[in-house]
């Protein structure tokens, strides 16, 4: 209980009484909105919220950014559900598309991670151009010297 707030002058001549109880619900209304506007407040007021546990279905009262009841086995679930679907998308990213194609250089049958791919290996590819670099010098030099 706030008691009322009296004011009085320098003379100790009461001038004015304040409802204490009621300045005190002003302010902390006041602070509150302006609480609701920094992230502490925001925080505060998510606080205290309904969140659905998707483990066992309990609803139960919570932070707005807790995900399961709380309970040390709906964690330990959600934990084992994150990782499995973690992997699960880790797993397509490692295993793109798989292409057949045909070297160009010794014409065997590779599996490729790109539809491009013309080469079965480094190799290969390095012999093809190379072969074709050489046939181009040879023809440039060719041309040079009439
Ligand atoms: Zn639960
Ligand atoms: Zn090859």
């Amino acid at each position: 209980m706030i008691h009322d707030i009296k004011i009085f002058n320098p003379k100790g001549k009461l001038l004015k009484v304040i409802n204490g109880q009621k300045l005190m619900d002003e302010k902390f209304a006041d602070i509150a909105e302006k609480l609701g506007n920094t992230i502490w407040g925001q925080a505060a007021r998510k606080f205290r919220s309904n969140v659905t546990c998707p483990i066992c279905k309990r609803v139960v009262e919570g932070r707005a950014n807790q995900k399961t009841c709380g309970s040390s086995r709906c964690l330990r679930e959600r934990v084992k559900v994150r990782l499995r679907y973690v992997t699960s998308k880790k797993d397509k990213k490692t295993m793109p598309h798989i292409y057949k194609i045909i070297c160009k250089e010794c014409g065997k049958k590779q599996m490729k991670q790109s539809e491009k791919a013309k080469y079965c290996s480094k190799k290969c590819a390095n012999a093809f151009t190379g072969r074709i670099n050489r046939k181009k010098t040879r023809e440039m030099r060719l041309s040079i010297g009439g």
